[in-house]
């Protein structure tokens, strides 16, 4: 498809191929298409073959978007799941995206600029080679970036890896983070015990933090009233932070603006099994617990049956949605036991991929069982839903420490994989402790709202942002 009008700024979008990054970037893209900037958004031959049709048609709409994909080298049934699943897709995605990008711009394509994910250094180092603005996108949380920084001091230091014995110790100077943050509440792989990874994490963490730093901006999914303190601190090495989300909330609320009839079709990477919603229909309201651990999470066997005995035990309502390929070791073991099954018949739905944020606006889901993706903790957030948290890689960690101990919308469960503590903190969220959650999510959840309308900080910061890439494509980058 040809670009609506040449002198119309052209952004090009490139988000790591998973599907946390895909979503809130098909979600930014459309965004920018309102403004009405030519956007062009690249990624994988197996990320287009995976997304349902509809999102053709969604963006059928806007004459200046293009989707643009190359393959990532691995075969289509490769699992690209949990940390090595997930990077392997990255490496291969950025290995045949750098020479597609740079022919793309050398037969004329004219790029105002590059808005580019978290390890795809290739296109910082393209876009400085070939003098065009990039701006670095993170899709995950303001506490997260800032944390990046202080990572490869903590290796630097050798504070990381840290000791068994010292899980629940502090972690010392780390602005704004050192009188909650505690070494388990570090990106999971700080637990390393091995010093040649660590020496690569510094590499990684070094080279991250360097092209945050050339960038000539930094786009966050996050909003102020949510991590005002962490936006500011993050300022203070990077002037220009645009935090516009939640992006799932914010994009329907332009939406709505432009009176737009299509619904927001789903860019799911899975088929979505729409049937829980008619079951849930059949529930009494907030008597049910949402199950759900994203897109990368894979469990053992032994797990996954200790989370389903506590659902069990909980007595309470559950929708569990279990990928195809969130089990591993799933066929050689035990078979599942039968009063597990009994007790899903009678008080469980469990299903492949489910409508998340339709489910989370259900008025008979009373809590969320995540593993604490962002994408996830935004949705919950948007739609006041209190979390438990079972944080599986990566950032995770780190926002169920929020989530418990700081925003208190929720309840921690981190390293505990218990049928015990599974029914308990269930009937925590559900019951006992339901009131106080709900009362301080609530207010978070107003904020949220309140961030993306007309006047709000999300609102006005994506305006910004607008404003900043049209000026470069007039005068070009300071
Ligand atoms: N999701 C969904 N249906 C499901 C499970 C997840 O639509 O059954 C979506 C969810 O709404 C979120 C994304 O998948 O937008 C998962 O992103 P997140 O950052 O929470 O976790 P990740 O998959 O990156 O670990």
């Amino acid at each position: 498809m040809e670009h609506q009008n040449s002198s119309t700024p052209h952004v090009v979008i490139i988000p790591d191929p998973v599907q946390g990054h895909v979503t809130p970037m098909f979600h930014l893209a459309e965004l920018l298409c309102l403004a009405k900037l030519n956007v062009t958004l690249l990624s994988t031959t197996y990320v287009h073959k995976r997304l349902n049709k509809s999102i053709e048609a969604r963006f059928a709409r806007y004459p200046g978007f293009r989707f643009e994909v190359v393959s990532d080298g691995l075969p289509d049934d490769h699992p690209r799941t949990g940390s090595d699943g997930c990077w392997a897709s990255i490496q291969g995605f950025a290995l045949t995206a750098e020479p597609f990008l740079r022919g793309m711009i050398s037969i004329g394509t004219s790029v105002t600029c590059l808005l580019v994910d978290g390890w795809l250094g290739f296109a910082n180092n393209l876009a400085k080679e070939v003098g065009i603005p990039f701006i670095a996108l993170r899709c995950y949380s303001a506490a997260n970036n800032w944390l990046d920084i202080f990572v490869l001091k903590l290796i630097q230091d050798e504070r990381v890896p840290f000791k068994e014995e010292d899980m629940d110790k502090l972690v010392e100077n780390v602005p704004g983070l050192d009188t909650f943050l505690r070494n388990r509440d570090l990106p999971s792989f700080c637990r390393t015990k091995d010093r040649a990874t660590c020496l690569g994490l510094q590499q990684a963490f070094a080279d991250e933090v360097q092209r945050t730093s050339e960038a000539y901006g930094l786009i966050l999914n996050t909003f102020e009233d949510l991590e005002g303190p962490l936006l500011s601190l993050l300022r203070s090495k990077c002037p220009r932070v645009y935090s516009i989300g939640p992006l799932h909330s914010h994009l329907k609320h332009r939406l709505d603006e432009e009176k737009t009839t299509l619904p927001i079709s789903s860019s799911s990477l899975w088929e979505v099994d729409q049937s829980c919603l008619s079951w849930l229909d059949k529930k009494p309201a907030e008597s049910v617990i949402y199950v759900g651990f994203g897109s990368l999470t894979i469990l053992e066997k032994e797990q996954i049956l200790e989370i389903w005995e506590g659902l069990v035990q909980s007595n309470k309502y559950f929708l569990w949605v279990i990928r195809p390929n969130l089990v591993i070791g799933g066929e050689n073991g035990t078979p599942t036991p039968t009063a597990l099954l009994e007790g899903t018949k009678e008080r469980g739905c469990i299903v492949s991929w489910a409508p998340q944020e339709a489910v989370l606006a259900h008025p008979a889901v009373g809590g969320f069982l995540t593993h604490s993706g962002w994408n996830s903790t935004l949705e919950s957030i948007t739609a006041g839903v209190p979390m438990l948290c079972w944080p599986y890689f990566a950032d995770q960690q780190v926002n169920s420490r929020y989530v418990g101990e700081v925003w208190k919308i929720g309840l921690d469960m981190k390293d505990k994989c218990d049928r015990k503590v599974v029914a308990e903190m269930v009937n925590d969220v559900l019951d006992r402790k339901k009131d106080e959650l709900k009362e301080s999510m609530a207010r978070m959840s107003e904020a949220a709202k309140k961030s993306v309308t007309e006047g709000g900080s999300s609102y006005c910061n994506l305006d910004r942002l607008i404003q900043d890439i049209k000026m470069m494509s007039i005068k070009g980058a300071d």
